[in-house]
C-alpha cells in the first residue's frame, strides 16, 4: 500500500515509521510512505502557507494553491489511481468497517490540515473523502493520518504475523475481543480461568465467544444493536448475563 502525505510537518511521522509493525511493513516493502510539503509550493518569500479568512474571524486558513500543487506532485509521482483523503473533524467518524473498506485501495493521498483548516474550495474540488478520528479537535491532521495509517497497515495481509490476530481484534465482527491471559497461571491470588488451561479446544472456543459477547454487552451494548445473534450466541450471552448478575 502506498501513502502520499501532504503535510507541513513530515518529521512528525518518524515516530511511526521507525517503530513497530509500520517499520516492519516498510522493510518488507509492503508499505511505502512519501511526503510532499506545501511550503515547497508556496510562492511567498517566507514559504508561508496560511492567510487571513475572508469575511473576518480569528485564526488563519491554509491557502489553496500550495496544497493543490503538493497533491498534483504526489499524483504525478504515483501515476496510478489514487484516492484523496482529507483528515478533518467534519468528516465521517471512522470505525473498523471503514478501515477494512479503505484498505482495498492501493494508493491513498492524505491531506493534513493545520491552523483553522484548509480552503473549502480544495475540499469541494480535490478531496474524495473526509475522515475524522473522533468528535474532538486536534491542532493538525498529522496525528489522525498516523492513526489511519496504523489501522490500515494492521489489516494488510502479510503485515501481522497471523492475519487472524487482526480478525480477532475488537470491532472486526462488531464485538469486543474476549479477555486475554498469559503466563504465569497464578499471580498473587489471581488465577487464569480453568477452561483456558484445559486443552479442550471446543470448550475454549465456546468460552471465547461467550466472553466476547458478554464483554460487548457490558462495555459497548450499542454494538450489539448492529448484529443479529444466532440461537447459540443468544444462549451463551444469557449464560454470561446470569452469572454476571449473580455476582453484583
Ligand atoms: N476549524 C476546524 C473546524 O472547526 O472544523 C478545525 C481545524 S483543526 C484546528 C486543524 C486541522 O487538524 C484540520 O484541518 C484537520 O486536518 C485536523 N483535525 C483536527 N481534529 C481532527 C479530527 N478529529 N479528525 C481528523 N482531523 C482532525
Amino acid at each position: 500500500m502506498w501513502f502520499g502525505i501532504i503535510t507541513i510537518f513530515p518529521e512528525m511521522f518518524s515516530s511511526i515509521i521507525k517503530f513497530g509493525i509500520i517499520n516492519k511493513a516498510i522493510k518488507k516493502t509492503i508499505l511505502q510512505i512519501n511526503f510532499w510539503n506545501p511550503r515547497d509550493y508556496s510562492k511567498k518569500k517566507n514559504r508561508s502557507v496560511d492567510d487571513y479568512p475572508y469575511g473576518g474571524g480569528v485564526g488563519m486558513i491554509m491557502n489553496i494553491e500550495p496544497i493543490y500543487l503538493a497533491i498534483q506532485a504526489a499524483k504525478c509521482f504515483i501515476k496510478n489511481k489514487t484516492k484523496i483523503i482529507y483528515l478533518s473533524p467534519q468528516g465521517k467518524k471512522m470505525n473498523q468497517k471503514d478501515i477494512l473498506k479503505l484498505s482495498l485501495n492501493r494508493n491513498l493521498i492524505l491531506v493534513c490540515g493545520r491552523y483553522k483548516g484548509i480552503d473549502e474550495r480544495l475540499i469541494k474540488n480535490c478531496v474524495d473523502e473526509e475522515w475524522s478520528i473522533g468528535d474532538y479537535i486536534l491542532s493538525g491532521g498529522e496525528l489522525p493520518a498516523m492513526v489511519l495509517i496504523d489501522c490500515l497497515v494492521r489489516v494488510i495481509p502479510g503485515v501481522l504475523g497471523k492475519i487472524q490476530s487482526a480478525e480477532e481484534d475488537s470491532f472486526s465482527k462488531n464485538l469486543l475481543e474476549h479477555s486475554q491471559y498469559t503466563r504465569p497461571k497464578k499471580f498473587l491470588n489471581y488465577n487464569v480461568p480453568d477452561i483456558l488451561l484445559s486443552g479442550n479446544h471446543a470448550k475454549i472456543k465456546k468460552w471465547k465467544l461467550k466472553h466476547s459477547l458478554g464483554k460487548t454487552w457490558k462495555k459497548r451494548p450499542d454494538l450489539l444493536k448492529n448484529i443479529t445473534l444466532t440461537k447459540e450466541e443468544k444462549k451463551l450471552l444469557l449464560e454470561y448475563q446470569n452469572k454476571y448478575k449473580k455476582k453484583i
